[in-house]
């Protein structure tokens, strides 16, 4: 099959193998199954954790545990590797009052995003609230949020594959890696 991608696309050097990421997610879908209010509310955070929430999900039925599952979208504008402007561009369709919401996202960095989307969930008066993340970037903290469940702890290094892009590439990509040539942030 001919490669159509184009020469100028950086180049990607592994991080956390396909293999990797699975055992992991396998681990904290076992913990979270032994935590987690029966019927919890899974809410995943578009678009870079759909890869990540569908793996934890079908994991979390193997541990055993009991959900339902819904998706917010939170856009951010800009294309680069810096954040805009936070809007939410898809609301939720299930009823949250009274039901135990874990809050699934990609990355944990600044925390902007995570800090929004609790804020959003905590008008809608749900029974308890709890966070999961696949990646953590505490270096990057703005403030005091943590996760309740992390799968990794990175420095502060832009990574992508796993549902996470770059300019809406990459996502595909069954591992995680670190963007070796970065093209400058707008
Ligand atoms: P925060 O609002 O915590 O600063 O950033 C969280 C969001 O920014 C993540 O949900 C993710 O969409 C994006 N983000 C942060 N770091 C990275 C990264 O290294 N790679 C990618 N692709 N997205 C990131
Ligand atoms: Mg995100």
């Amino acid at each position: 099959m001919p490669d159509r991608t184009p020469p100028d696309r950086p180049v990607v050097s592994i991080r956390f193998s396909a293999a990797e990421i699975a055992s992991r997610v396998e681990e904290m879908a076992t913990d979270l199954a032994g935590k987690l209010e029966p019927d919890t509310l899974v809410v995943s955070v578009l678009k870079g954790s759909f890869v990540f929430a569908a793996d934890l999900i079908r994991a979390l039925s193997r541990a055993g545990a009991d959900w339902s599952m819904d998706f917010l979208t939170l856009s951010s504008y800009g294309s680069g590797t810096e954040s805009g402007t936070l809007i939410f561009t898809k609301e939720l369709r299930l009823d949250v009052r009274h039901r135990h919401v874990l809050v699934v996202d990609d990355i944990l960095d600044t925390g902007k995003t995570l800090n929004a989307v609790l804020e959003r969930l905590r008008r809608l008066q749900p029974a308890s609230l709890k966070t999961c993340v696949l990646l953590d970037k505490p270096e990057r903290r703005s403030g005091s949020l943590q996760a309740d469940y992390v799968g990794f702890s990175i420095p502060n290094q832009f990574v992508v594959g796993y549902g996470l892009d770059y300019d809406e590439r990459y996502r595909n990509l069954p591992y995680i890696g670190v963007l070796k040539n970065p093209p400058p942030a707008e």
